[in-house]
């Protein structure tokens, strides 16, 4: 797990987020999603195929046992419709250079079809909308 070393899980407001702690280069493949492969969505599954949303596991639903766990790190990770990653087949994979302390994104419409929790976006790019999975996006080829 030495990757997760360039992470870690840092509070902002009332909730955790992933925060780098090393400079990462373009293209590096950042962490690798570990859980439980079900065919629903839940709050923090990350969709990886048409049927396949991976969950962390039920007996790591409370945070502290996540933060002392860093396979489950991924659940931290926030959306942002500018990021800074993307999902490659089952790992985060940077899309540029990162500098230390930057928050770890990627955009939840490209990996998840239609989301279990949708909310509106606070990611300051995009005025605020709702991010519900890519099914409900009015224009699909603009992805
Ligand atoms: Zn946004």
């Amino acid at each position: 797990m030495q990757t997760l070393l360039k992470l870690t899980a840092a509070r902002s407001g009332d909730r955790l987020q992933l925060v780098t702690t090393e400079v990462l280069e373009m293209g590096t493949n950042i962490l690798r999603f570990i859980g439980d492969i079900r065919a629903t969505p839940g709050r923090y599954s990350v969709q990886i195929g048409s049927r396949e949303h991976l969950h962390p596991p039920d007996s790591l639903a409370d945070e502290p046992h996540e933060q002392r766990d860093p396979r489950f790190v991924w659940r931290f990770l926030d959306h942002s419709c500018k990021p800074n990653a993307k999902v490659v087949e089952q790992s985060l994979v940077a899309l540029r250079l990162i500098q230390v302390g930057e928050v770890l994104t990627f955009d939840y419409n490209l990996t998840e079809e239609d989301m279990a929790t949708p909310f509106r976006g606070e990611c300051g790019h995009c005025g605020g909308r709702m991010i519900r999975g890519f099914k409900h996006r009015q224009h699909p080829s603009a992805i």
